[in-house]
């Protein structure tokens, strides 16, 4: 009896001692941002999901608002309402109601203890959209990831049942795709080929590579959609706008690199890129040739200042900083198995337009020189160009696992 007291006694401590403020909530980017006053566990945090209407739920253990406006007010174009209360005595509760599930996967940023996104939908309200396919299976007491083989608005949902005390930890949930959606994008096409060499063009190659990793993604479980299957030309912003429609949990651009012939000797090796403002005069110089295509195309509102209000530091930059890193090892890794001399170019930033407003982790991959005669050669065989796509593959899949064991940190 007396253990029962003195367990109670330190529980109710506990629970007096973790009380957590909720201090501001607001809209940015796309994403409803809550900060607290303190350190929060967002592992305690309950996701769930309910239908008719489609509402994304958050109950939020051992927090208080800090006063009763917090949150208050809140629209967007992408959510029918956002609100936010507190439910129970210790317990916050936020419901956004939207046109219908997106896969939410809200996280919690580097370095900040105190604060939890929530991304909204990438689509806003009130668009006609075709109806949900009825699915047999309703997950009732765990997470479960119901992936769709649609073509149209296969939205994987992840429901848990608000008994669940939280989200399911088991650590293979992504160790196979479960059907999100991978967007890999063939850079160039059409009239545009991109880099050659050798009398080889990038836009050939490119799209071999991404045909490859279709395949090793779709292996591993993944939904995928290449924003090109032939050699057709697409300008750079419909790319990602690929990804942003089709609700993609990454983009990933492919394509090869070139020097002018003085140096096409000596520079040769596997580059991975995000988008971020560069100073490296090298990076820049990639970043130049590859957005050419861009930069003459006339119709495009985007501007220089477009790609820099964009690559003001953010959680998109941090994520696809880890995805460049997973992927490029993971290709080092599989061709330093059967080659030798394969260079490490190592994992850059740069303004790459195909990057600029990609609202999810997103890269660009230059799969090597084509300018450089022995590297063009491996590139266009094709145990060369499958080591590439598996590397791919593996650091996608790699970069997934751990952002799952992140989230549940
Ligand atoms: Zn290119």
């Amino acid at each position: 009896m007396k253990r029962f007291v003195l367990l109670w006694l330190a529980s109710a401590v506990w629970l007096v001692a973790s009380i957590a403020i909720l201090e501001k909530v607001e809209l940015k980017k796309g994403e409803l941002r809550l900060q607290f006053n303190d350190r929060y566990n967002k592992g305690a945090i309950r996701h769930f999901t309910l239908k008719n209407p489609y509402r994304e739920i958050f109950d939020i253990p051992n927090a208080r608002l800090k006063h009763s406006r917090i949150g208050k007010g809140l629209r967007s174009s992408h959510c029918h309402s956002i609100r936010i209360s507190q439910y129970k005595r210790n317990t916050v509760r936020i419901v956004l109601e939207t046109e219908r599930g997106y896969g939410c996967n809200p996280y919690r940023p580097l370095f900040s203890y105190k604060s939890y996104h929530i991304p909204l939908p990438p689509f806003k309200v009130g668009k006609k959209h075709v109806a949900k396919k009825k699915s047999g299976k309703k997950a009732k007491t765990k997470v479960s990831v119901v992936s769709s083989k649609k073509k149209k608005h296969g939205k994987r949902r992840r429901t848990v049942a608000p008994k669940a005390h939280m989200i399911d930890t088991s650590k293979n949930i992504y160790a196979r795709g479960n059907g999100e959606l991978i967007v890999i994008d063939a850079g160039h096409g059409g009239h545009d080929t991109g880099a050659i060499g050798g009398g080889k063009r990038e836009k050939d190659l490119v799209l071999q590579i991404a045909k490859r990793v279709e395949r090793q993604l779709k292996k591993r479980g993944f939904r995928v959609y290449l924003t090109r299957r032939t050699d057709k030309f697409l300008k750079l912003p419909q790319r990602t706008h690929i990804a942003d429609r089709k609700d993609a949990r990454i983009f990933v651009s492919i394509h090869a690199n070139s020097v002018p012939r003085s140096k096409r000797n000596r520079v040769h090796g596997i580059e991975t890129f995000y988008l971020q403002k560069t100073r490296d005069a090298k990076s820049q110089r990639i970043a130049a040739r590859e957005n050419r295509a861009v930069l003459k195309g006339a119709g495009t509102s985007l501007s220089k200042k477009v790609i820099i209000d964009s690559v003001l530091n953010g959680p998109k930059i941090i994520e696809s900083n880890k995805l460049a890193i997973d992927v490029q090892r993971r290709m080092l890794a599989n061709l330093r198995a059967h080659y030798r001399g394969v260079k490490d170019g190592g994992v850059r930033h740069a303004p790459f337009w195909v990057l600029v407003g990609a609202s999810r982790p997103s890269i660009l991959v230059e799969v090597g020189y084509i300018s450089h005669p022995k590297e063009r050669a491996r590139l266009f065989t094709p145990r060369y160009q499958e080591l590439i796509a598996k590397g791919i593959a593996e650091g996608i899949q790699r970069y997934l696992n751990n952002r799952k064991r992140e989230i549940e940190l």
